[in-house]
């Protein structure tokens, strides 16, 4: 089961898009603004409350909504997943939808966002409220209450979702065609995750000569394999990590190097940025391997041995302890039921532009970029 989050500020589209790419991927679009609106409309109790608040442009309360979507998650069959439009809203919110799908055993995949700049914001929703008659669009103070809700409240969780990994931002202002299909891509089952840093910023340690022909073009190609492979197999619905573990062949091959890729480049930061790795992680480091020191050794020996083209890693297991694996070609600890943290990729495409047969130095010049901050994210997520 997918769970996307349709995100943006009102009158982004997301309602039109959101028609539009339920159709196509088998999802319940479920709105929360839709479900107030069918509440007022039928004169409940809730929709007595509600109504006051949405004509004011402010929020209803959390446990209200919250309990609506779980009603949803419940009552709702036959479909490939969901896609959330209008919640969460606040950054509570977000924690609850979290808990929500953990108890379910579930999670969010992707956070997919419209973005428009508000002068765009106020024209789309002055032309709505001439279609559609919506009372909360007929009022330019409602409307001014609204962007100023969106972007006191719902804004925060643009970097809620960053550091979780999972915002893939898209541009709104273009015809509904373009933005759909924008939003199609990123709901493959492979992307390429966005570089957390310019093409140019890990150089001279990663060049962008690297980055462009890594980055841009071996993991494209296994992005690119990927979703043509998977294309009406059952696998177009699983988490790339389940087609990892579930897939054989060409579908397990592709797939394993997206993952890993995609681990791999949203890994590091620029030099000037490093900081070493401390709190829980450094901990198990030190618990594990005896000290930064004695890791960096192993870790850096493992890469180094690993005969032809695989990739070193550092996983946790279940209980939250450190391994360090020998991966072939395209496997992933995750097959092994670890959680990887940390990779080096030794296939010579990543290394031969800037380092040529020289393994070991590029081992080593590694090692002042990785980004520990992502590291300590991955292992306590
Ligand atoms: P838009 O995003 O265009 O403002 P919606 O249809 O999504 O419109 O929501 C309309 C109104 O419903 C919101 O202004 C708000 O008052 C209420 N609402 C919708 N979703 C939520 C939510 N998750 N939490 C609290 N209030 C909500």
């Amino acid at each position: 089961m997918k769970y996307y989050i349709l995100f943006g500020p009102p009158g982004a589209g997301k309602g039109t898009q959101a028609a539009l790419l339920r159709d196509k991927h088998n999802l319940c679009h479920l709105s929360t603004g839709e479900l107030l609106r069918a509440e007022i409309a039928a004169g409940t109790a809730l929709g007595a409350k509600a109504k006051e608040l949405i004509d004011n442009g402010m929020l209803v309360p959390d446990e209200v909504v919250e309990a609506m979507i779980e009603n949803k998650f419940d009552t709702t069959g036959g479909v490939s997943g969901f896609l959330l439009d209008g919640f969460p809203r606040t950054v509570a919110q977000a924690d609850a939808l979290k808990r929500i799908l953990a108890r379910r055993g579930q999670k969010v995949d992707a956070v997919l966002s419209i973005m428009i700049p508000d002068s765009t914001i106020r024209e789309r929703i002055r032309h709505r409220a001439e279609i559609e008659g919506r009372a909360d669009d007929a009022s330019e103070a409602t409307i001014s209450n609204r962007i100023a809700t969106y972007h006191a409240k719902t804004e925060p969780l643009i970097s809620y979702y960053k550091d979780a990994g999972l915002y893939r931002e898209i541009d709104g202002t273009g015809i509904i065609d373009e933005v759909n299909a924008a939003l199609s891509a990123l709901m493959q089952v492979a992307s390429s995750a966005p570089l957390p840093y310019a093409p140019d910023a890990l150089a001279p340690i990663i060049s962008k000569e690297t980055i462009d022909f890594h980055y841009g073009k071996h993991l494209k190609t296994y992005v690119d394999n990927l979703n043509n492979l998977v294309k009406g197999t059952a696998f177009e619905n699983m988490s790339l990590e389940e087609v990892v573990c579930k897939g054989e062949g060409g579908i397990r091959n592709n797939a394993g190097q997206v993952l890993n890729h995609n681990l791999y480049f949203t890994q590091f930061c620029p030099a000037s940025d490093y900081s070493a790795p401390d709190g829980k992680l450094l901990e198990a480091i030190s618990g594990t391997f005896g000290s930064y020191d004695g890791f960096v050794e192993k870790f850096s020996a493992a890469a180094a041995s690993l005969f032809g083209s695989g990739w070193a890693w550092l996983s946790a297991d279940a209980d939250g302890r450190l391994v360090i694996t020998q991966e072939a070609n395209a496997a992933n600890p995750v097959q092994k039921g670890l959680k990887p943290l940390l990779t080096i990729d030794v296939w010579e495409h990543a290394y031969y532009i800037d380092y040529r047969n020289a393994r070991p130095a590029y081992i080593k010049a590694l090692m002042q970029i990785i980004n520990w901050k992502e590291i300590s994210r991955r292992y306590e997520a």
